[in-house]
């Protein structure tokens, strides 16, 4: 009993579901890859965008450059460059004009080939802007580059300006002054709206590299937590699947042990009574005295008798071991009254008086365990009955108590010794081999097991003995 309890232990041992272990982890692995797959990316269009940056930058100073060249040399050539040049920014002003208003299209991508941007960074470029065009740190960038833009324009009218004067070959020393200003304070602010567009990118970069470590750690940190306690809880599971193997295995071998102690004394017990038998059949035979030869089949009958009530017993233990507890509505009364009419064949048994105190009588429990139970319980009142007593009594009572379903059996009968009670529920124990097999009570507590109850048995020498089985009122789903 001790096993099975233990068993029942490490069964109700329950652990957490491993699967949402896995499951966090395949998320937490999978969350990594996108969010580092699109950091990758939105780190590389920044990294494009700050590239852009330096041809748009290059190319609106050297326009610049140009632009003043031509306004000293008047060299046409220096005004083709110019222009050449300024095409850079005013490439790079198309496509963030035409992306702000279409999203991506054809004349974004080819103001970024005429910005210069690298033909395999123009999907990137695209990407970051139409998807985060309202970012913080990006719309910052890009109000930086409309102001750069808008200075562009102005440098492209001024150009416009001075070449017409030389065309017409009216520009005056004045002229070349006010230009020369004019230039070198559109390029001066230009130089501050290109430096804000590269640290804006370079402040979103950053932060995108903080975030990138910070998600990187959580998400390794909570996958490392969880392969670890996935790992120790299927340790667990382990130490408690040995654990519950080596409890089934010293259950094998106490059933094994127990087996074997069962054929052996049922080969031997069965034997016994043939045994008697034949040997009283010999001395019949050469008895010719009709009173004697009576006697002689009393003893045959108790000879047979003995091993009826033998065979019964191994048939209950045999029933108790097999057959499959079933929860059944069942009467106490009647299993009492069945079981009474059934033992009154026994020694002494009319003599006894009955009597019945039934508080309980219909319950939901195992019949054939509770027919086991009361049947044995009875038989052993009457065989053990002390008919040196003037009233021999036996009580049966049901109550219920402290939630719990009492069957109790009581009798005034020889009692049991202080030195037996410790025994009497082990196999073939037995104090009179005459009136039975030892098997009664064994199987008894093996069947109230079997229903989730316990016996108790309290006894006084001489005075008389109670048995009190306790089962459970219900037995829930
Ligand atoms: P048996 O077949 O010998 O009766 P049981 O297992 O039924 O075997 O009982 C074991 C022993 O317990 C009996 O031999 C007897 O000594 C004692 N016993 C059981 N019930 C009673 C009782 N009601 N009164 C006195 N002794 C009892």
């Amino acid at each position: 009993m001790k096993i099975i309890h233990k068993i029942r232990s490490l069964k109700s041992f329950r652990l957490p579901n491993v699967f949402i272990l896995i499951l966090i982890v395949f998320i937490s692995c999978a969350l990594l890859i996108c969010i580092n797959f699109f950091t990758i990316k939105i780190l590389s269009a920044n990294r494009a965008y700050v590239n852009g940056e330096s041809h748009y930058s290059k190319g609106q100073k050297d326009a610049s450059l140009h632009l003043i060249t031509y306004l000293y040399n008047k060299d046409p050539n220096q005004y083709k460059l110019y222009l050449e040049e300024l095409k850079v920014p005013q490439g790079d002003g198309i496509a963030r004009k035409t992306l702000l208003k279409a999203g991506d299209n054809k004349v974004a991508r080819q103001g970024f080939t005429i910005g210069r941007n690298h033909k395999d960074d123009l999907d990137d470029l695209v990407w970051l802007f139409v998807n985060f065009k309202n970012v913080p740190f990006l719309a910052k960038a890009i109000h930086e580059w409309e102001e750069g833009d808008a200075l562009i324009e102005k440098l492209f009218i001024i150009g416009t300006q001075v070449n017409a004067k030389i065309q017409h070959n009216t520009l005056t020393v004045a002229d070349q002054i006010k230009f020369l200003h004019q230039i070198s304070s559109i390029s001066a602010k230009l130089t501050i709206n290109e430096r804000n567009f590269s640290s804006t990118l370079g402040e979103g970069t950053r932060k995108i590299k903080n975030l990138l470590i910070i998600t990187n750690i959580i998400f390794t940190l909570i996958i490392i937590l969880s392969v670890c306690s996935y790992y120790s809880i299927m340790v667990k599971r382990l130490i408690v699947s040995k654990k519950e193997i080596e409890v089934k295995n010293e259950n094998l071998i106490l059933a094994n042990n127990e087996l074997d102690r069962f054929v052996y004394s049922a080969s031997h017990d069965l034997r016994s009574p043939i045994t008697s038998l034949k040997g009283l059949i010999e001395i019949t035979q050469l008895e010719d005295d009709i009173d004697q030869i009576r006697d002689y089949l009393r003893l045959m009958y108790q000879s047979l008798a003995k091993q009826d009530q033998f065979i019964s017993d191994i048939i209950d233990y045999s029933k108790n071991k097999r057959k499959q507890i079933i929860m059944e509505p069942v009467s106490l009364q009647e299993i009492f009254n069945e079981a009474i009419s059934q033992l009154m064949h026994i020694e002494n048994a009319s003599k006894i008086t009955f009597t019945q105190e039934l508080l309980v009588d219909q319950i939901e429990s195992d019949g054939l365990r509770l027919k086991i139970i009361i049947s044995n319980l009875l038989s052993n009142a009457i065989k053990y009955a002390d008919n040196t007593k003037q009233e021999m009594f036996i009580s049966i009572k049901t109550y219920i108590h402290e939630g719990f379903n009492k069957i109790e059996v009581s009798d005034n009968g020889i009692g049991i010794n202080d030195d037996c009670k410790d025994y009497i529920f082990e196999m073939y124990f037995g104090t009179n081999k005459n009136k039975g097999s030892g098997l009664g009570l064994y199987i008894v507590k093996e069947a109230v097991e079997n229903i989730k109850g316990n016996i108790s048995v309290f006894s006084e020498s001489n005075i008389g003995s109670k048995f009190i089985v306790t089962i459970p009122t219900s037995y829930g789903a």
